[in-house]
């Protein structure tokens, strides 16, 4: 027995957006949520103000959004669109914007400390009094999925940590996936974010709670990702390429709403809070370890997954990711021992495929960390 739930509509390949207009109209008034220079420099920020314009919707831009966005942020952010009376939101961006278009849509309809019941942490039980405002997606990156997922991952000073809310009305309404978005990222940002998807697959496979559903997608979106390995080592692309990446991302984001990530991703999650590694390459560092340790647990799953992806060796896949992702990074134990203490704490501990304790990942830290 599974259960599967994805309920976001997708319009993907060239044009989408132009030749499905319709769709992105969700109510009367819209905020559109976008980083500071990925909505323009996609074209998508152009594209969507144009049909915004022909559709005689009135819209807000809200250009502010940073990379891991912090949690007071969005409060903030909330206040901008409830004041300007947002009815639906419109995100354009990597994860980061995404995942705050999610923010956003709880908080301008809970605002913390307006009415006194909601408070800023509220955010993370999932349930909200008013029903967050409707969203559609537009990715210009091809990694985090967060276009068919209900999380968003927020920063947190207090913790310092990221930590991640999600609920059944934080899906995306609408997604367009077109990789003339993601065409031109910079090569390195492209890299990073393929291993996001690569991580969410891989984890999502391997994880506790995947099902036969899960799986079956999660081997077809590593076969993209496998077709596309040597030009994301060249940096050829073009754009039926780039939508393939990005469909492959997108598979990413349903396999892990139905399963959840890994201590991949919880102990990366330090790598970018105090060192600032972008997210897809903090997973990849340690990505090796643990594919390692599942295969001990499970090595049927490791022949599946290294043949979708064209690959021989976990080895092969170790000498890749080292080839694309550069390390560049000053780390010493005591750090790894502080880490630690908080990223055994994170909830998808539990989804690892295998028994891990502290000294588990201290170990996995430092096979990972010390080059
Ligand atoms: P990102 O933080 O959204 O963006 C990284 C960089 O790429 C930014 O500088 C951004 O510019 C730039 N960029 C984005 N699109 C571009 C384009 N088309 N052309 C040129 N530059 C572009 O990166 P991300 O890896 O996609 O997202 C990471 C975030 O997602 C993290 O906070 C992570 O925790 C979260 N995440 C969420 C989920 C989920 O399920 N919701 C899953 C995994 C990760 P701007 O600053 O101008 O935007
Ligand atoms: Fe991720």
């Amino acid at each position: 027995m599974f259960k599967f739930h994805m309920p976001t509509k997708l319009f993907v390949g060239s044009n989408c957006l132009r030749e499905n207009k319709s769709q992105l109209i969700l109510g009367k008034r819209a905020m559109i949520v976008t980083g500071k220079t990925s909505g323009a420099r996609s074209g998508a920020l152009d594209e969507v103000i144009e049909i915004l314009k022909s559709e005689k919707i009135p819209y807000l831009v809200y250009d502010k959004i940073e990379n891991n966005p912090e949690i007071n942020d969005m409060a903030r952010a909330g206040l901008v669109a409830s004041e300007f009376s947002a009815d639906f939101l419109i995100g354009i961006g990597g994860g980061s914007p995404l995942d705050a278009t999610k923010a956003i849509a709880v908080y301008s309809q809970n605002p913390p400390g307006v009415t006194g019941e909601f408070k800023l942490y509220d955010i993370f039980t999932g349930e909200y009094p008013n029903k967050p405002l409707p969203m559609v997606a537009i990715p210009t990156t091809a990694g985090t999925g967060s276009e068919t997922t209900p999380y968003s991952i927020l920063t947190l000073h207090k913790e310092q940590n990221k930590r991640s809310f999600s609920s059944p009305d934080t899906f995306f309404k609408v997604a367009f996936l077109d990789g003339k978005y993601t065409l031109n990222l910079p090569l390195q940002i492209a890299r990073n974010t393929a291993v996001d998807a690569m991580c969410h697959l891989l984890e999502g496979y391997t994880n506790k709670k995947s099902s036969d559903g899960s799986d079956y997608i999660a081997l077809e979106g590593l076969k993209i990702i496998g077709k596309h390995l040597d030009r994301l080592r060249s940096g050829e692309m073009n754009t039926e390429a780039c939508t393939e990446l990005l469909w492959a991302s997108t598979l990413g984001g349903i396999v892990i709403s139905q399963t959840g990530t890994t201590v991949v991703h919880s102990m990366g999650y330090m790598l970018t809070y105090h060192k600032d590694i972008p997210h897809g390459m903090a997973n990849g560092f340690l990505l090796y370890e643990y594919l390692k340790r599942q295969a001990e647990a499970c090595p049927e799953k490791k022949n599946a997954y290294l043949k979708a992806l064209g690959i021989d060796t976990l080895e092969e896949l170790r000498n890749y990711l080292e080839e694309i992702l550069p390390f560049e990074m000053e780390i010493d134990k005591d750090t790894i021992e502080e880490w630690s203490k908080t990223a055994i704490m994170a909830k998808n501990v539990a989804s690892c495929p295998f028994p891990i304790t502290r000294e588990d990942e201290i170990n996995m830290y430092t096979r990972s960390l010390f080059r």
